[in-house]
């Protein structure tokens, strides 16, 4: 790969012909038409938080250097922005009045109300930017080598560099748009944010049963989405309807292995609501996350549930009577090994060789209190808890 170092490009000479979609928050074109500032490849513009954008212009009004920007040189008139989109893209909406900043007053200034001198300071400003040629795959694979200065490409932006075609450009207008209608309905099972490829790369997991790079890979030039599309409206169908309560520790479960693992099962969605609100109110609850797939199990593996442990001051004083009860009828004090026919029938454990168990389940109803503990040793607990 092939790189020259530019230093005569200016502020002003990208900011030619600066065009932004303010709808998919896209800085588009630039330096008169010949820079496309956001090739398919690159990620959402996500720098509008009001602070980073404010932060590249005030490094530019006090001449801090801005960093390295990377363009790949198509042809002789036609550029890609490789690393910098961000940084572009914050000046070029703010030269084209898109945003204010605060002068030394506290007072909202945006570019056209700003003093002749620091407009021109602005636009004069040299950039660094290496034109780097090369290969498709030359280019891709040191793009996915860079770190991207502020905020590093997470692991589906990569992705999306890599495996660059049709089928991303179609995906990331499904599932990267954050003013798509669903986003809303998908941010209660899925977390995360549209711009950062969090939809998209659910909807890719649970396609691809977790081989997200596989399946890029083998649909990168396809026209259409609808495999990826269908699957993914198909798991959020189905939670929705399986679930009419939308609970904040829904959110980000692996809904997708959920719909493989009990697709098939039938679900009363009104008494699901039933136990759903029973669990929620249960104090011994631990887990609420484990709820849901708790419900879809048929209410048997508690393990996910987490259910409140006796702690360690019943566990001495319920132990101490135990044994000392034990001790004066010459049994061991654990009450199974007690009835067995082994050596350890007397055995005496100590009590870090004993778990406490719930007399009565906590399933059918058994509190974690007291009154319903008892200590076992660790092999009989481990035996109970298992039937
Ligand atoms: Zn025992």
């Amino acid at each position: 790969m092939k790189t020259t170092l530019q230093t005569e490009i200016t502020v002003e000479d990208i900011c030619k012909g600066f065009v932004y979609n303010e709808y998919e928050g896209r800085g588009l074109f630039g330096l008169s038409g010949k820079l496309t500032i956001q090739p398919e490849f690159q990620r959402n513009y996500i720098y509008a938080d009001g602070k980073r954008d404010v932060a590249v212009i005030d490094s530019l009004l006090r001449g801090y250097p801005l960093g390295l920007i990377y363009f790949n040189k198509v042809n002789d008139s036609h550029f890609e922005v490789l690393d910098g989109q961000q940084r572009i893209t914050s000046f070029g909406r703010f030269v084209t009045n898109k945003f204010a900043i605060l002068d030394e007053n506290g007072m909202h200034q945006y570019f056209d109300g700003l003093a002749k001198d620091k407009q021109e300071k602005i636009l004069n400003t040299k950039l660094l930017i290496y034109e780097c040629e090369g290969t498709e795959s030359q280019i891709k694979e040191w793009f996915k080598t860079i770190n991207i200065v502020g905020i590093p490409l997470n692991n589906q932006e990569l992705l999306n560099a890599v495996y660059s075609g049709p089928f991303v450009t179609l995906a990331k207008e499904e599932f990267s748009n954050s003013l798509n209608a669903n986003v809303q309905k998908w941010s209660a099972y899925i977390r995360g944010s549209a711009n950062r490829q969090d939809f998209l790369e659910r909807a890719l997991e649970w396609v691809s049963k977790g081989n997200v790079g596989t399946y890029m890979s083998k649909h990168r030039y396809d026209d259409n989405i609808n495999e990826l599309k269908n699957y993914f409206n198909t798991v959020i169908d189905w939670v929705s309807s399986v679930f009419d309560d939308v609970e904040r520790e829904m959110c980000g479960l692996e809904w997708g292995r959920m719909y493989e693992t009990y697709r098939k099962n039938p679900y009363d969605p009104q008494k699901v609501s039933q136990q759903l609100r029973a669990l929620y109110a249960d104090p011994y609850v631990k887990n609420r996350r484990g709820v849901f797939e708790y419900i879809l199990g048929g209410s048997k593996d508690t393990n996910l549930l987490d259910i409140r442990v006796f702690d360690d001051a019943t566990k001495r004083i319920v132990y101490n009577k135990q044994t000392s009860t034990a001790q004066e009828q010459g049994v061991s004090n654990c009450s199974f090994c007690a009835i067995g026919h082994d050596a350890n029938k007397t055995r005496v454990w100590s009590l870090k060789d004993m778990d406490a168990d719930h007399v009565a389940a906590w399933s059918k109803g058994g509190a974690t209190d007291i009154s319903n503990c008892q200590m076992l040793c660790k092999t009989h607990n481990r035996a109970k808890g298992n039937r």
